[in-house]
């Protein structure tokens, strides 16, 4: 029996060519500065992202908290969505290691957040307020069924932050999908935003590690943020270099975890006792409701599970499948006979 994992994009394991490139990484102390592969991913990151320059992080949650701890001081407030991943499962990093204040705001389900919501949050100058700093917008937006912002909509936040003077950070932990999804380059995605995350260990497949990137003059404050949260890395070559990989070569093929996605969700729309929204799935990520219950949650999860299928269990009745570089057809397929399998009651 295979197993076909669909709980995340972070389940992939390295490429043949990443592994090679690991292998034949030069490598130096980069807290020195000194580490050519470290140094040429930064570079390619920086270029391919549209910014002047980028720094290699552990994780995307070191990448959004190296950023918002760069861009603001304790007391001071960021707007950002009430279904974000900053907000939701970073463990509350601004806060607990920025004292920043986290100021929420409902995203549609589309991933945005209302431009009249993020003016109506927006403090006034008054002693008695928390100053606003910062803008955290997520493309493509996990909870929010991977939908993917569109570039107009981008430039409208980008306009209403310089507009008050506020900072704008981009969680893109998935931002190639919403390009690939879009079929635009992605510094359509980037541009005018201050700063943004970019995950290379989801469905690029690197094993370890996030880019930041921004103006030279921010990614050189970040560089002692990220010193101070830990994240100095020695020979850190070894992960660029499948982080290069990555960029170069898995970004394009993210397509085929799209047309995935559709044909699972397809599938499943089918199958009575569960529910799904297909004209929502956009990019590599659906959401499927069980609507029957027969059984719980828990039984569901372990009757799939023997027959090598796994989902993330998200809410009530409410489970996550990513699909992602090692899942084919065959794996869609694959999993759809045991979905209905497991509903018709036949184990
Ligand atoms: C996964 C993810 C992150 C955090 O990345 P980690 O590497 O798991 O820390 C941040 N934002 C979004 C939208 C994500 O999906």
């Amino acid at each position: 029996m295979t197993l076909i994992d669909l709980r995340s994009d972070t389940v992939t394991l390295p490429t043949e060519a990443m592994r090679e490139a690991i292998q034949r990484a030069p490598l130096g102390d980069d807290v020195f500065g000194e580490d050519p592969t470290v140094a040429r991913l930064e570079k390619m990151a920086a270029e391919r992202l549209g910014k002047e320059a980028a720094l290699l992080v552990v994780s995307g949650t070191m990448g959004n908290i190296t950023s918002v701890l760069t861009h603001c001081a304790r007391g001071e407030e960021v707007i950002l969505g009430d279904s974000s991943h900053i907000f939701l499962n970073e463990a509350g990093g601004m806060s607990a290691l920025g004292g920043i204040f986290p100021h929420t705001i409902p995203n549609q389900p589309d991933g945005t957040l209302r431009l009249e919501d993020i003016e109506a949050a927006i403090r006034a100058e008054n002693i008695h307020f928390p100053r606003t700093r910062l803008i955290c917008l997520e493309n493509t937006h996990n909870r929010c069924y991977g939908a993917p912002l569109t570039p107009e909509y981008t430039a409208s936040v980008v306009a209403l932050a310089k507009r008050h003077h506020l900072l704008l950070h981009l969680d893109g932990a998935r931002v190639f999908n919403a390009a690939v999804a879009l079929g635009i380059d992605v510094r359509e995605l980037t541009r005018g935003c201050d700063s943004l995350n970019v995950c290379l260990s989801k469905g690029l497949s690197a094993p370890v590690g996030s880019v930041i990137c921004g103006s030279h003059e921010f990614i050189a404050r970040a560089r002692r943020t990220r010193k101070m949260l830990g994240g100095g890395m020695r020979q850190a070559g070894i992960i660029a270099a499948a982080g290069i990989v990555a960029i170069e070569e898995m970004t394009d093929r993210l397509a085929e975890d799209h047309a995935n996605a559709r044909r699972l969700a397809e599938g499943i729309a089918g199958i009575s006792g569960l529910a799904t929204d297909p004209s929502r799935v956009r990019t590599n990520i659906l959401y499927i409701d069980l609507i029957d219950r027969r059984f719980s949650d828990e039984e569901f999860l372990k009757r799939l599970a023997k027959k090598g299928v796994r989902l993330s269990h998200t809410g009530p009745s409410r489970f996550r499948m990513l699909t992602h570089y090692g899942i084919g057809e065959k794996e869609i397929d694959a999993a759809l006979k045991a979905l209905h399998n497991v509903m018709q009651g036949c184990y």
